[in-house]
């Protein structure tokens, strides 16, 4: 059953088999594993049940409902916009549905640095298959991609640049355009979708609006998760839960999940916990073209340019260019300019067409806990990926204006014009600085990576605790490192692996 804990008594007591914190790709299928498998199963998720005939596809209204902070998640510095959701489904309710596996050189390569006994290529491309099935992905057809995407593939053709149509999950999908808001007409075959009703049938008690704030262990053992009910409006809490349980699974994110490991002091000799996380920082270039694109009509993100993007190990091109939309409120926080200049650029929104290159960086960052419910994120670029940053944002200018732009935008607090016909190289002159240009960022992952050595890191392949008997990880987290594209499909085939592995070692 699914209980909203904001209307529970006040202090409550569950036990349980297992208790899973996190209900997104990572932990979704432990907790469908494990109650299919028989074990008693507590889901604690800090967001809300959100069905999908209550999604408003309002900015106003499904941001807060959907994301950490209502989306305005930054930096320790306030340079940085980190993007996370929250709600039963975590972040799969209000992402684009992008899926692409880890290409074979990241795979070895993590074989070759971080053992990965449980985890080697071979277990990686079966169950990216299994998954991919689960999910129902498939290509989007051509005929499907809208004007913005065409357009993508027109400057990508016109420069002679590598480009090709993506993958998505989803069935019965209406072309809303409305994905980041969440789907009214269900069409996403997210984890609220694909694992929540079996995870319920299987007899899981699911707790939303129930925010993990410590997990209680002792003498070396796991003994349970401490909570608190939040208000959905305020998310200050209403009472306190103590769900006692032998095994505790996190899957909270790669910012929930180090967060909650610091505050409760699990023992890590390793030092690797909230270090070393990665974000896919990107960089956007608007294109103000002459006809109507209408970014906001139709299926988001169908093609992609992968000509910068090399994923093998030290290579120097690490760019992907995808095209990137927003409603309204989203494109008016990003236009620069006050009053009547952002009002002008404003009216131009349905002729506006804006890329996004986005990092498979070397830059590493850094989770803390921060009070009883939060944490903070330290993140710095180096000097190679600022540099590299700027060449995104040449990439990009270069391809609207083969694509027709008559000028390109680049926002930020040193917002930059170009006319067609003025050279895009002057945007990789200067390396892109934080405080100069709009950098965000929707992918945290690697915060607690995973290797088999426990000299070295945290938790191991299987995603066993390497340091607490009873502990589990399963999420974005434990993925060794960048992975250069976007994760969940991996985050997904993670939860199924570390779902089996839990169920083996019971
Ligand atoms: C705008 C946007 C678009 C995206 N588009 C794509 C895409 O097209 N393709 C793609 O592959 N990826 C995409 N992603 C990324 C992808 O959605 C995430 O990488 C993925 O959902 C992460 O899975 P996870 O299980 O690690 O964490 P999450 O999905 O973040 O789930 C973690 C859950 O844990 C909950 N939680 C956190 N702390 C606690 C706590 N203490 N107690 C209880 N619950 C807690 C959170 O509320 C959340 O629901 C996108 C992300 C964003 C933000
Ligand atoms: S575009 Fe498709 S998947 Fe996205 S919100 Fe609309 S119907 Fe749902």
């Amino acid at each position: 059953m699914i209980h909203d804990a904001s209307t529970l008594p006040l202090s409550g007591r569950l036990k349980a088999d297992l208790c899973v914190v996190g209900s997104g790709p990572g932990g979704a299928p432990v907790a469908t594993l494990a109650a299919e498998a028989g074990m008693s199963v507590v889901v604690l998720e800090a967001g809300a049940f959100i069905r999908p005939g209550q999604s408003s596809q309002r900015e106003e209204e499904m941001l807060p409902r959907l994301m950490w902070y209502g989306g305005n998640q930054t930096s320790t510095d306030r340079r940085l916009r980190i993007l996370q959701g929250h709600g039963l489904g975590g972040s799969s309710l209000h992402n684009i549905n992008l899926c692409k596996r880890v290409p074979d050189s990241i795979l070895k390569h993590w074989q070759q640095q971080r053992g990965m006994q449980h985890l080697p290529p071979q277990a990686w491309h079966a169950l990216y298959q299994e998954v991919e099935a689960l999910l129902e992905v498939s290509a989007v057809p051509e005929a499907a991609w809208n004007a913005h995407n065409r357009m993508l593939a027109r400057g990508s053709a016109a420069l002679g640049w590598k480009h090709e149509g993506l993958s998505h999950n989803r069935t019965g999908c209406v072309g809303s355009g409305f994905c980041e808001l969440g789907c009214s007409y269900d069409a996403k075959n997210n984890a609220l979708k694909v694992f929540v009703p079996r995870m319920v049938a299987a007899g899981a008690t699911v707790l939303v609006q129930a925010q993990a704030t410590r997990v209680l262990h002792e003498g070396g053992r796991v003994r349970g998760v401490e909570a608190l009910a939040l208000d959905p409006l305020t998310r200050q809490p209403l009472g306190r839960i103590e769900i006692e349980a032998p095994r505790v699974c996190l899957a909270a994110s790669a910012t929930g999940t180090p967060a909650l490991l610091l505050r409760s002091k699990v023992p890590d000799p390793s030092g690797q916990t909230g270090r070393s996380l990665r974000i896919h920082p990107s960089v956007i270039v608007a294109g103000d073209f002459e006809e109507r694109i209408e970014a906001w009509k139709g299926i988001p993100q169908t093609v992609e340019c992968t000509e910068h993007l090399d994923l093998r190990e030290g290579a120097a091109d690490r760019t992907w260019i995808v095209p990137v939309f927003g409603h309204p409120v989203g494109v008016a926080t990003l236009i620069p300019g006050h009053g009547e200049a952002h009002q002008a650029l404003m009216e131009r929104l349905p002729h506006l067409g804006a890329l996004t290159a986005m990092l498979h960086e070397e830059s590493a960052g850094r989770v803390k806990p921060s009070g009883e419910l939060g944490w903070s994120i330290r993140y710095t670029l180096t000097p190679q990926d600022q540099a590299e940053l700027a060449r995104g944002l040449e990439r990009c200018a270069r391809l609207l204006l083969a694509a027709g732009a008559r000028r390109v935008l680049v926002p930020g607090d040193r917002a930059l014009s170009l006319e067609a016909g003025q050279d895009p190289a002057v945007l990789a002159e200067r390396p892109v600085r934080v405080e100069e240009v709009d950098v965000s960022a929707v992918h945290p992952m690697a915060s607690v990576p995973m290797g088999d050595d426990p000299a070295t890191a945290a938790v191991g392949s299987d995603g066993r605790h390497h340091h607490l008997a009873g502990l589990w990880l399963s999420d974005g987290s434990i993925l060794p490192g960048s992975i250069g594209v976007p994760p969940q499909l991996s985050i997904y085939a993670l939860g199924m692996h570390v779902g089996r592995r839990l169920l083996d070692g019971t």
